[in-house]
């Protein structure tokens, strides 16, 4: 099972949310690292904390729903850099979640479809996750 830990990578999970073949992604608020990009809600796997429960927990804080954790595995993953730490964010699919989602931290959410998805600035560890949501 992967933790998060205060050193090695910065592991960091998201979640492509899809609904009516579009999926939620949220943009970086002026003041954050990434400002005014749109990225796939997630955010730090805490020190102890497993990544089903840090995904359930990001999205509870940055959109006020509920993920259940049962049934979560991750679909793809990416390496890069965040700053000088290496990264590694972990993307999970998710299509059932209770509540409606609102931008409680991001400026603003959009469902896009795969089209708006190419054309959003995202990221650059957000970029090759587009591509492997595309069979979905
Ligand atoms: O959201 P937060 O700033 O806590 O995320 C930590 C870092 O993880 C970001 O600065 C960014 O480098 C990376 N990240 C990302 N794509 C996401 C979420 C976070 O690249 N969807």
């Amino acid at each position: 099972m992967v933790h998060g830990a205060q050193d090695g990578p910065l592991i960091v999970v998201a979640a492509a949310l899809i609904r009516d073949d579009r999926v939620l992604v949220q943009e970086r608020p002026a003041g954050k690292a990434l400002a005014g990009l749109w990225e796939f809600p997630g955010g730090k796997v805490e020190a102890g904390e497993t990544c089903e429960a840090a995904l359930v927990r990001e999205l509870s804080e940055e959109l006020g729903i509920a993920l259940g954790s049962e049934a979560l595995a991750p679909h793809s993953f990416v390496t890069g850099t965040a700053g000088d730490r290496p990264l590694l964010l972990l993307l999970y699919v998710a299509t059932e979640w209770a509540g409606e989602a609102h931008a409680l931290e991001a400026s603003a959410l959009c469902w896009a479809n795969y089209a708006d998805l190419c054309a959003l600035p995202m990221p650059p560890a957000d970029v090759p996750l587009v591509a492997a949501l595309r069979p979905l």
